[in-house]
C-alpha cells in the first residue's frame, strides 16, 4: 500500500527533507523503498517497481487458499501435511516439490483452529513484531469483552485473540461472539475465509484485498441486533504512533458511518494494548482514552512474560475509551479497586493524598516528590541541579540537548510538536 511521508532534519533546523518510505517496514533491510518527495522518477524505475511487485506477490490468493482449505480438511489426517520452510497447508500433489523441506505430519483439526501455534511468530521486530499473548492474559482480554456486553471484536493485529474467539464461538452456541482479524501475516489467509480475515495494514489503513475487503469490515462494524462491535489492537510496539492513531481514527470514522443516527457523539469503544511509556503519545491523539494498570502478558516476549519464579513485570498495558470504572481486573492477580479513582490498581500502586491518585505506572510503588509536585518512580531522587527528580547516575543538564526536530529542550524528536502538526 502506500508509503508514508517522512521528514529528514538536521539538528536545530526547522525544515527538513521530506521522502516517501515504506509504511510497515521500520528497517531498510526489509525494504529499501525510498523516494524524496520532489523526486522525479522516470518510466524505467517504475516499471522495475512493478515488476518487482508483481514477482513478490503471495504465491496464493485469499480465494485460492480457502479453497485449498476446503480440500485440505477432506483429507484423511495421514494425509494432511504442513509444510514448515514455506508455512503453508500442503495438498498431496505438492508433496513432491517440498520433498526436501521440513513438514509437520498429521495436522489434527485442533491444530487448524489455533494457527497462531503452527505458524512460527514473526519476530522481527522492525516489521511483524508478532508477539502472541499468553493464555491467561489471551482468557483475561476475552472475558472482558465478554462481560462487557460485547458481541463482535475487531481483532486488529491480534491473531491469538481471534482464534480464541473463533473457538469459543464454535464450541458455544448460545454465546455468540464473533471476530474479524485485520492484520499483515498474509500466512493467516490459509485458515480463515474473506468474512473472518481482511490483509491490512495498519500503518496506512490499506486493505490488500480491495473494495470487497473494505466492504467486508464496513459490514462487520454495522452494529445489528445489539450486538455491540468493541476494536482490539495490539500493533508493534516500534511503530509510529501517529501512522496508528491515524489508521485508527479511519477505523472508527468507518464505524461511526455505519449508523448515522446512533452513534453521533459517540466513539467506537477501543482497546489499544501497548507499553506504558506510550501513554502521552496515545492521550495526544486520542484524549477519551486512558490507561488500564493490566499487565498484558506474552508467549515468546523474553522480557515481557513472566518467569518461571514469580512474576515479572510487562511493561505493556490497555488504553480504552471505556469508563475505567467499567474495567475490572482480576483480584487473583492482586489488583484492587480504589474508590477515590473508581478505577482497579495493581497491588503496588499506592493511592497518593496530594496528587490524590493512583500514580503508579510500572506497577512499583511510587514516591511523591514536594519539589516536582508529583509522584516518581521509587528508584529517581530529585537533583536539585536539573531541578527534577531522576536517576541517580546522569549527567546534569545533559536533557537540553533538544528535540531533533525543532531544536527546543525539553522533548525528544518522537514527542515533537511539530511533528503530529506535519
Ligand atoms: N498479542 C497479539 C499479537 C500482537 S503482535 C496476539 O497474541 O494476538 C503484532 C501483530 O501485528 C502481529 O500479528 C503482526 O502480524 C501484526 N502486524 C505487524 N505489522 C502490521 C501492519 N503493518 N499491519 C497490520 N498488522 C501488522
Ligand atoms: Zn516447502
Ligand atoms: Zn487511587
Ligand atoms: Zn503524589
Ligand atoms: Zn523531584
Amino acid at each position: 500500500g502506500p508509503a508514508l511521508l517522512f521528514v529528514k532534519t538536521s539538528q536545530g533546523k526547522e525544515e527538513g527533507r521530506r521522502f516517501y518510505a515504506c509504511s510497515a517496514c521500520r528497517d531498510r533491510k526489509d525494504c529499501n523503498f525510498f523516494q524524496w518527495e520532489d523526486e522525479k522518477v522516470s518510466e524505467t524505475r517504475l516499471a522495475a517497481r512493478e515488476e518487482y511487485n508483481r514477482n513478490h506477490q503471495p504465491s496464493f490468493t485469499h480465494r485460492q487458499n480457502v479453497d485449498r482449505y476446503k480440500n485440505f480438511v477432506l483429507l484423511p489426517l495421514s494425509k494432511r501435511r504442513f509444510c514448515q520452510e514455506c508455512q503453508q497447508l500442503l495438498l498431496p500433489a505438492e508433496w513432491e516439490k517440498h520433498s526436501d523441506h521440513q513438514f509437520l505430519c498429521d495436522i489434527s483439526t485442533a491444530q487448524l483452529k489455533s494457527p497462531s501455534q503452527l505458524l512460527y511468530p514473526l519476530e522481527n521486530k522492525k516489521t511483524n513484531a508478532q508477539y502472541l499473548f499468553a493464555d491467561r492474559s489471551c482468557q483475561f482480554l476475552l472475558n472482558l469483552l465478554i462481560d462487557l456486553g460485547f458481541r463482535r471484536v475487531l481483532s486488529v493485529g491480534t491473531p491469538r485473540l481471534h482464534e480464541m474467539i473463533q473457538s469459543k464461538a464454535s464450541q458455544e452456541e448460545d454465546l455468540s461472539v464473533r471476530s474479524l482479524l485485520l492484520d499483515i501475516d498474509f500466512r493467516y489467509s490459509q485458515f480463515y475465509t474473506e468474512d473472518e480475515f481482511c490483509h491490512y495494514n495498519m500503518f496506512n489503513h490499506h486493505f490488500f484485498g480491495g473494495e470487497a475487503a473494505r466492504e467486508t469490515c464496513r459490514k462487520f462494524l454495522h452494529e445489528e441486533n445489539d450486538e455491540r462491535v468493541i476494536m482490539v489492537t495490539d500493533p508493534p510496539f516500534g511503530g509510529l504512533v501517529e501512522a496508528l492513531a491515524s489508521s485508527f481514527k479511519k477505523l472508527m470514522a468507518m464505524w461511526k458511518e455505519t449508523e448515522k443516527e446512533g452513534h453521533v457523539n459517540k466513539e467506537m469503544p477501543m482497546f489499544w494494548i501497548f507499553p506504558y511509556f506510550f501513554e502521552s503519545r496515545i492521550l495526544d491523539f486520542f484524549p477519551s482514552f486512558s490507561m488500564m494498570d493490566y499487565q498484558v502478558d506474552y508467549d515468546n516476549h523474553a522480557l515481557y512474560k513472566h518467569g518461571k519464579t514469580g512474576r515479572r513485570q510487562s511493561p505493556v498495558r490497555i488504553f480504552t475509551n471505556l469508563a475505567p470504572s467499567m474495567i475490572v481486573l482480576p483480584e487473583e492477580e492482586g489488583y484492587r479497586f480504589c474508590s477515590v479513582c473508581q478505577r482497579y490498581v495493581s497491588s503496588g500502586n499506592q493511592h497518593c493524598e496530594i496528587c490524590n491518585s493512583c500514580t503508579s505506572k510500572d506497577g512499583r510503588r511510587w514516591k511523591h516528590c514536594v519539589l516536582c509536585k508529583k509522584c516518581v518512580k521509587p528508584s529517581w531522587f530529585h537533583c536539585n541541579n536539573c531541578n527534577c527528580c531522576t536517576l541517580q547516575k546522569h549527567s546534569c543538564e545533559k536533557t537540553d540537548v533538544g528535540c531533533f526536530v525543532c531544536g527546543k529542550a525539553g522533548h525528544k524528536r518522537s514527542a515533537c510538536p511539530c511533528l503530529s502538526r506535519t
